[in-house]
């Protein structure tokens, strides 16, 4: 696949359900006798349904498109599959490095654990890492959900938790996080899902100020003690947070084109990512949902590069910042810095 940058390039915010091609919903949907929107009859038919339309202004419309992936992924041959090609897929974009999430409370529609989500997705990020022969080195991180007030689906989220730490024991699972809404209530409601992963000396990054204000953010970093946030933009309204963040060493996880889309920031020129590299703050860059919002993260540096006026040399090093965040091993983490050292 021809390349537009040429650094290796990392991800560390990228959703497996928001990472499915068109074709393959199409075909796995077909296979399971899944009814498909608008009775699409082809991927190009299908592709509205599930692509965010960028004429369109509502949050609810992006949240629609993760309707069919979470109906077709709820066994295991799909998850495996799912995970599998989109190793794959970032290999052939160039990346070295990617930390891949889902939240398997959202696959035990037809009965599948939340164990076995865990296992099938590790089953196909192992196929594809064999299959890519060492290019990429790849993370799973778990989410936890917030779907509204935490009791709403607090045992689902325990189970989460506690996976999180026993996987994690034996290598197949790096880190926990919590994902969905924001604003239902504050996160310190989700405090003992992060005691949980402390305790069991699971990593952890959450979402948090994306939607929401700074103390959210501030929850995240004091209370559960995360290094990692998911988004965290709006950490730019505070800035005692910010020097903060940048004294114990915290790392951005930010997805420009989704915060657009999810109408969390106005536009790329406004978009504090800049103004917060600048000040010495570890912002990182990724697609979030690269099938769903339509977008690569190549194309996520074009628009940094032509809208906020990013150099190459600091696109390459945010990919610095991410190695140095990622929830690999520190011999994986050596072998990654190498790889982008001569670009900065
Ligand atoms: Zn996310």
């Amino acid at each position: 696949m021809q390349q537009r940058y040429p650094f290796p390039k990392t991800e560390l915010h990228l959703h497996l359900d928001g990472a499915i091609l068109p074709s393959t919903l199409f075909e796995m949907a077909k296979e399971r006798g899944i009814e498909l929107p608008g009775n699409a009859q082809s991927p190009e038919e299908l592709t509205p349904y599930v692509v965010y339309d960028p004429t369109c202004v509502s949050v609810n419309t992006f949240l629609e498109k993760f309707e069919l992936p979470t109906t077709i992924l709820q066994d295991q041959a799909a998850l495996e599959r799912a995970a599998y090609e989109l190793v794959v897929r970032v290999a052939n974009q160039g990346h070295m490095y990617a930390d891949i999430r889902f939240a398997p409370q959202i696959h035990t529609r037809n009965g599948m654990t939340q164990a076995e989500a865990i296992e099938a997705v590790r089953a196909g990020i192992d196929r594809g890492l064999a299959a890519t022969n060492g290019s990429v080195i790849v993370s799973l991180i778990v989410c936890c959900m917030s779907f509204g007030t935490a009791d709403l689906n607090h045992e689902a989220n325990l189970e989460t938790a506690r996976l999180a730490v026993e996987y994690h024991d034996r290598g197949i699972v790096q880190a926990m996080d919590l994902a969905g809404a924001e604003g239902f209530c504050h996160l310190t409601d989700f405090k003992d899902l992060f005691d949980i992963a402390n305790e069991g000396k699971c990593p952890i990054t959450c979402h948090a100020g994306d939607s929401q204000e700074p103390i959210e953010i501030r929850t995240a970093i004091e209370v559960f003690g995360s290094r990692r946030i998911g988004h965290g933009h709006h950490i730019y309204d505070d800035p005692d947070l910010i020097q903060e963040a940048i004294e114990k060493g915290v790392t951005l996880e930010v997805c420009p084109t989704s915060n657009l889309q999810c109408l969390t920031q106005p536009s790329y020129e406004e978009h504090p990512i800049k103004k917060l590299f600048d000040m010495g703050l570890h912002v990182t860059v990724s697609t979030d949902n690269p099938v769903i919002s339509g977008v690569s993260v190549e194309d996520e540096y074009d628009h940094l590069k032509e809208s906020l006026g990013f150099t190459d040399k600091e696109l390459a090093r945010m990919n610095l910042y991410a190695v140095e965040a990622a929830f690999c091993s520190d011999e994986e983490k050596e072998i990654l810095k190498k790889k982008i050292e001569p670009y900065l």
